[in-house]
């Protein structure tokens, strides 16, 4: 939230005309580092274009949206006239409170303006003060109250009141230059006009009284009119606020993913998006216990060993419990995490480290968190960020072991009776594993990234989580009401009344949302004229085929065969892949099935496969890569895959593809093991992943079926960010212009080709990011399972026309944050 302060405000400056003046608060905005120079022209210009008079003695000059690029950060100025100068007839001005605004933090300034102004007193002792605390004060102060002519919609005594409800479509709000454009609109009519929201009511034709709304991006407005020409007015100006006031163009100035947008003044804590959806309640702050060994006398080494042998096998069994439990409430590739837990286990090196330690005569826990506390410290110190990620892991399984060596009970954490927001310096994946969803309305982490087990585990659970929000979440005290908006990636700490019950409006609103999209699962994704975009689900698991037809997928787009080959001591038979294919062709019923073939490797390891120890695995020997080295093993599932397509609709589909000359050879194995179980052909297609497949998609698409665009790997390829680097990992944003220009190279390309092309990263199931895959000509997409209702639904609003232009307005865009800024059309 953006505040005033003293170095933001001139007093007594003198001004001959309403031009120095304009100039002077361009100055002061440019000598802030608001805004370039150059902005003061734009502000000139849009006073040219319409009058920014706000009443009693003040003015709101500011730029003209096409300019915001001269604007470097938001930011507020006021300055204050040694003497009145006219802004139009009958306009005297004392205070110039100039605006440079990229988004809407500033809206709330505004407000608190426009409610000082209702004073006369006030903004008379504001115009001649000659303290600038007065005028700070006068800009921060806490709202007052609703006007007293308030009055909720429909108690107008009138009885001819019409009134239409509309939704603030830009992420800037009604701030000034969107309301002076409601205002002059809502003038040219006779109606009798106002404008209400959050239970205030402003006049619609009055600038100053609609910023009083403090209305931000995203806020229902009911807009009221009495009189001769009521219907027309409702019909324009709604037209104008659906169309953006004026705004629609700007960058960086729409919330395009429901979130919550709190009234003014709430104190918000940033962190990054982890799990949707919007949790009211106490704060609750976890602290895992950390168990410290002591270094007790041991009976002999012989007993210690037997102690710590016994520790760990039932921590190798508690682990595998929580495996299940995982996999049955989250899914195989959740609970994956668990599997890598108990293989730290097994460490032959730290077993024997710790045996030494024993044998001079240290006790079982001593000896143990000694060499497990050296190794977590190593790794958190090694350069690459993922390998320290890993410390983490390492951790966890050390104070499992060592708890069981004390004889502490390992539960959930003891929680409050009532339902709480957790918030945590950061929580191990066992800890999120172990929470119970009905008791943890959400999740907030000091720590963490998006892609981090927590984060995956809590979207699983349906549990709204932010994370990596700093250590300002833990500052406040335990029991404290906030509001935790997992879209947003924000924790608001002390919403008053007026935010809370807004908050809730907002929570019951997305929940029939979502009730409502879930309604029309079964139905296609036809855009509003007609053009069709096909929607498959991602799976992992043999029992999620029949989970994705429930949830209205269209078939599956991708099934990560690799989940099937993980967790496991060898390698599954042919017939046991066949088996697994099988099931997942007759659970989809004709509807078609993506078989991915192995993608192991990078971050995906097989217990039962030794590969060579990698500096950069991501790099490496993975996907399609590995299956060319492992023929005998690409070989078996091959066969697998082409015994189970006599049974329904199935594809091969290729992962990581960097070069022709792999697909030619892949295609060639595949043709020999069509042949061998006299299968017919099956459509052969490719992931395109890798920047250079991307590149040479032309050449690609003569010889591959398919194409499916892989936007978690091409991001992490084509930024150079590690998908799981624990501080990059959050910029690593498939929205970013250089991965949309890549998808927009590569459907160019498969189109130009007459070949279908679909996209299965994450961003397929982001509403801004399936918009712009739609407009860039993806045919198909293919996302996770829960994510399904809400893009069909979220899809049938717009037409191709729309998704076209919007793609073209991201490809312009400069970084992922404008692009996600885009208001929708
Ligand atoms: C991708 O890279 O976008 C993709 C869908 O594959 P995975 O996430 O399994 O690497
Ligand atoms: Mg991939």
């Amino acid at each position: 939230m953006l505040r005033l302060t003293a170095d933001d405000v001139r007093l007594g400056v003198r001004a001959r005309d309403k031009t120095e003046a304009i100039r002077a608060a361009g100055a002061l905005l440019a000598e802030r580092g608001y805004s370039a120079p150059d902005y003061v022209a734009s502000m000139l210009g849009r006073e040219a274009q319409s009058n920014t008079f706000l009443g009693r003695g003040v003015a709101i000059p500011h730029g003209l949206a096409q300019d915001r690029a001269l604007i470097h950060r938001t930011g507020v100025i006021v300055v204050q006239l040694a003497d009145d100068v006219d802004w139009g007839p009958d306009q005297p001005v004392r205070l110039v409170v100039g605006i440079a605004a990229r988004a809407e933090e500033h809206i709330g300034i505004l407000a608190a303006l426009t409610d000082a102004l209702e004073d006369r007193a006030r903004s008379s002792r504001l115009a001649r003060t000659t303290r600038t605390e007065d005028v700070v004060e006068a800009f921060t102060r806490a709202r007052a109250p609703a006007p007293d002519d308030a009055q909720p919609a429909g108690t107008a005594s009138r009885g001819d009141v019409l009134q239409v409800d509309v939704r603030i479509r830009s992420r800037g709000g009604l701030h000034a230059r969107p309301a002076t454009v409601f205002a002059e609109l809502a003038g040219r009519f006779d109606a009798e006009i106002k404008v209400q929201a959050a239970g205030r009511t402003a006049n619609g034709k009055a600038l100053s009284s609609l910023l009083t709304l403090g209305a931000g991006g995203g806020a229902s407005l009911s807009i009221l009119a009495t009189g001769p020409d009521a219907a027309d007015a409702l019909a324009a100006l709604r037209a104008a606020v659906d169309s953006g006031l004026g705004d629609a163009v700007e960058p960086g100035a729409a919330v395009p993913v429901p979130s919550w947008v709190p009234p003014p003044g709430v104190h918000a804590v940033a962190g990054i998006p982890a799990s949707p959806g919007v949790a009211i309640g106490p704060l609750f702050q976890f602290r895992a216990a950390r168990v410290v060994a002591m270094d007790r006398r041991e009976s002999s080494p012989e007993a210690a060993r037997r102690a710590l042998s016994q520790a760990i096998e039932a921590a190798r069994e508690q682990l595998g419990d929580i495996h299940e439990a995982v996999v049955e409430r989250a899914g195989k590739a959740e609970a994956a995490i668990f599997l890598a837990h108990q293989a730290l286990l097994r460490d032959e090196d730290l077993a024997a480290e710790v045996a030494a330690l024993i044998d001079t005569g240290h006790c079982a826990a001593w000896a143990w968190d000694h060499a497990v506390s050296a190794r977590v410290a190593g790794l958190r110190a090694v350069a690459d960020e993922r390998v320290a990620a890993r410390a983490a892991d390492l951790h966890d399984v050390g104070q499992r072991v060592l708890r069981l060596l004390a004889g502490t009970e390992h539960g959930a954490p003891a929680l409050p009776d009532a339902p709480v927001i957790l918030v945590a310096e950061e929580l191990a994946p066992s800890d999120t594993a172990r929470l119970d969803p009905r008791r943890i309305l959400g999740l907030c982490t000091v720590m963490g990234g998006p892609t981090a087990h927590t984060a995956i585990i809590a979207r699983s659970l349906g549990i709204p989580a932010v994370v990596g929000a700093g250590p300002q979440v833990l500052e406040h005290p335990e029991g404290a009401i906030a509001v935790l908006d997992g879209a947003a990636g924000r924790l608001y700490l002390d919403p008053g009344a007026e935010a809370l019950d807004s908050a809730r409006l907002f929570q019951a609103d997305l929940r029939r949302r979502r009730a409502r999209d879930f309604e029309t699962r079964f139905q296609p994704a036809v855009l509003t004229d007609g053009h069709r975009i096909g929607i498959t689900g991602n799976i992992a698991g043999v029992a999620e085929a029949a989970q994705a037809v429930e949830a209205g997928a269209e078939g599956v787009g991708l099934m990560r065969t690799e989940f099937l080959f993980l967790d496991r001591d060898e390698a599954p038979s042919e017939d046991e892949q066949y088996e697994a294919y099988a099931t997942m062709v007759r659970a989809l019923d004709g509807l078609p099935l993506v078989l991915r073939t192995i993608d192991i490797g990078g971050d995906k390891a097989a217990p039962w496969l030794t590969l060579p120890k990698e500096n950069n695995p991501f790099l490496g020997i993975r996907g399609l890569r590995l299956s060319l080295r492992q023929p005998a093993l690409f070989r078996l599932q091959l066969r697998a895959i082409y015994r189970a397509s006599a049974l329904g609709p199935v594809r091969i589909m290729l992962p990581m593809v960097s070069s022709v000359e792999e697909l030619r050879a892949a295609r060639e194995i595949a043709e020999a093991v069509r042949r061998e179980v006299a299968a017919a052909p099956v459509a052969i297609g490719i992931m395109i992943e890798v920047p250079s497949a991307a590149l040479m998609a032309p050449e690609l698409a003569r010889e591959a079926d398919f194409f499916s665009i892989g936007t978690n790997d091409l991001t992490q390829y084509i930024l150079a960010m590690d998908r799981t680097h624990p501080t990059l990992a959050p910029h690593a944003d498939g929205l970013h212009p250089a991965v949309l220009r890549a998808v927009e190279l590569t459907v160019k390309a498969a189109t130009a080709a007459g070949r279908p092309v679909a996209v299965c990263g994450g961003i397929a199931a982001d509403p801004v990011g399936a918009l712009i895959l739609t407009g860039l000509g993806a045919g198909e997409l293919s996302m996770s399972l829960p994510s399904v209702a809400a893009v069909k639904a979220g899809m049938r609003r717009y037409s191709l026309g729309q998704a076209q232009a919007f793609a073209r307005e991201a490809l312009a865009c400069a970084t992922a944050d404008e692009v996600r800024a885009l208001p929708l059309p």
